[in-house]
């Protein structure tokens, strides 16, 4: 583990009157599984929508490889080499799930739209190349016998799959997933858990949100607990699990 390859500083977006997020620093290593977690609308998918640029600070500093990129556009940011999951999976469900992760491999091809248009040497070269790596997600993603179904017909499991492979057909340095074991059974969380090791193996940092606390223990280095928009603790498993402040959060205050 390294620099910080991502830098959050007094970061805040209000919604009207919520502090969806607010003031939040975080720090995450280059190499690092770093775990988000909190209870329901602590304001973890909005920190990624503000990190991956579908929604744009209020104020502080987002440095991503020392370059700040709070309020660049989210092709820019995904072009500088940061991918993501969303917790309602955004796939087209009426494309295969290979076009969707040739979707998600578009923003790295140099080919200009004047090259595709004519099919140029170039434009046929990125193709294939484009091709053949949609296939090998695919493939690791066990999903190489559904690759010319439609998204929406695959399973959730199987799109919960596709959505991830389609953020790492960005070959992005830094993926950030949002619960991606929402909804899977306890074999689904096994093979997620190997699936993201094997991701961050690769050289990938990885931000994870995540509810179940098992795949959370299991694969975070570090782990920062939001509540209300504000982080309330910071550590490793144990420390956070042992936190008062944390089990406050979960659990809330006795009535009195
Ligand atoms: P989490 O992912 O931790 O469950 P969210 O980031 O989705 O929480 O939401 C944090 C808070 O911000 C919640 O109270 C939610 O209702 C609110 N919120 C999120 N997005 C919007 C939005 N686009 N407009 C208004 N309120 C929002
Ligand atoms: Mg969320």
């Amino acid at each position: 583990m390294g620099a910080p390859i991502l830098e959050i500083r007094g970061v805040s977006k209000r919604f009207g009157k919520l502090a969806a997020v607010d003031d939040l620093s975080l720090s995450v290593q280059t190499g690092a599984i770093f775990g988000i977690i909190g209870p329901n609308g602590a304001g973890k998918s909005t920190l990624f929508n503000l990190v991956s640029g579908v929604s744009r600070p209020d104020s502080g500093e987002i440095l991503f490889d020392g370059v700040d990129v709070a309020g660049w556009h989210s092709d820019a940011i995904a072009r500088a080499g940061i991918g993501r999951t969303f917790q309602n999976l955004r796939l087209f469900g009426y494309l295969s799930a290979r076009e969707n992760v040739m979707i998600g491999g578009h923003a790295r091809l140099k080919a200009t739209l004047f090259d595709s248009l004519l099919n140029t040497p170039r434009a046929r070269r990125e193709e294939r190349a484009a091709l053949s790596r949609a296939d090998e997600l695919l493939a690791r993603f066990d999903l190489a016998a559904d690759a010319d179904r439609f998204a929406r017909n695959l399973p959730y499991g199987g799109q919960r799959r596709l959505e991830i492979a389609r953020a790492l057909a960005g070959q992005p340095q830094l993926l950030l997933l949002d619960e991606p074991a929402a909804g899977a059974n306890a074999a689904e969380k096994r093979a997620l858990v190997d699936l993201v090791r094997a991701i961050n193996a690769a050289g990938t940092t990885v931000v994870l949100i995540e509810h179940d606390m098992g795949v959370v223990m299991e694969l975070c280095h570090r782990i920062a607990v939001l509540d209300y928009g504000v982080k309330i603790a910071e550590g490793d498993g144990a420390e956070v699990r042992a936190n008062p402040r944390v089990i406050e959060a979960y659990l809330g205050t006795p009535d009195a």
